[in-house]
């Protein structure tokens, strides 16, 4: 009888398994084939350089899990008219083009563009406000400040929204939800950068991840197993110290 109960079980975990990957599918099938904005705001250039070379599809449950709850999450939560947006932007060229025309183009063409899909341009008296939801677990402690890719990601956004629809913000928000405490708000509001300095940015990190070579290795907590369970996060870490080329962030 307890072979009958495991084995019900294992069927409908599989199959929320299945209906979670049918979901993840349906999202990442729409993504355009271009560098995207997630590319450049990584803590390490040269992790989303391998990631870019040599893609991981292994899912695993966390990571599925992971993907699933924000996809959910932001499938649910529009806040203004303009929501999830995606914009295309050629960094080379300093031009704009519309999504429907990048996804026409051939590889040749799509070189230089990044596209990106920004949650929510939301109007706050006179000024247009860039908003990004994250989820986290907060795990006992409090966010103090936003995380420097979280804000990197806002400001290029800002670009690509300048570009494409002329419209610039002059405020970002991370709205954080924390899943230790059933999606518990923390909006974190900051002043944008100047667009000219973020697109000098963007104009480095493409060239960096569009060389031969990969960037430097730039060690943080991605790998450096400075966390509790001493776990790594980067699935690169063979390939990175074989490179050679790292310098510790700290
Ligand atoms: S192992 Fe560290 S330095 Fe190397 S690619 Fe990964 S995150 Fe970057």
């Amino acid at each position: 009888m307890d072979e009958l109960k495991d084995g019900i079980a294992d069927y409908v975990v599989d199959s929320f398994h299945t209906a979670q990957d049918k979901l993840l599918r349906q999202n990442t099938g729409s993504r355009i084939k271009t560098m995207h904005v997630s590319d450049l705001v990584s803590p390490c250039l040269r992790k989303s350089y391998y990631q870019r070379l040599y893609p991981m599809y292994e899912m695993t449950d966390d990571m599925r899990s992971i993907l699933f709850h924000g996809t959910v999450v932001h499938e649910h939560s529009k806040l203004a008219p303009f929501h999830e947006i995606t914009m295309c932007y050629d960094v080379t060229k300093d031009l704009a083009y519309p999504p429907e025309d990048v996804k026409q183009m051939d590889d040749k063409q799509r070189e230089g563009i990044i596209s990106g899909t920004v949650d929510d341009v939301v109007k706050y008296g006179d000024h247009y406000v860039i908003c990004d939801k994250k989820t986290y677990n907060s795990k006992g402690y409090t966010k103090k400040e936003v995380d420097p890719s979280h804000a990197l990601q806002v400001n290029i956004y800002n670009v690509l929204l300048t570009e494409a629809y002329n419209i610039t913000a002059k405020y970002g928000c991370v709205l954080y939800l924390d899943k230790m405490k059933d999606l518990k708000e923390l909006p974190m509001v900051f002043e944008l950068d100047p667009l000219d300095d973020v697109k000098e940015f963007m104009r480095s990190a493409y060239s960096k991840l569009s060389d031969v070579r990969p960037p430097e290795g730039e060690i943080c907590f991605l790998c450096n197993g400075k966390n509790k369970l001493g776990k790594i996060y980067c699935n690169y870490l063979d390939q990175c110290v074989k490179d050679g080329n790292r310098f510790d962030k700290k």
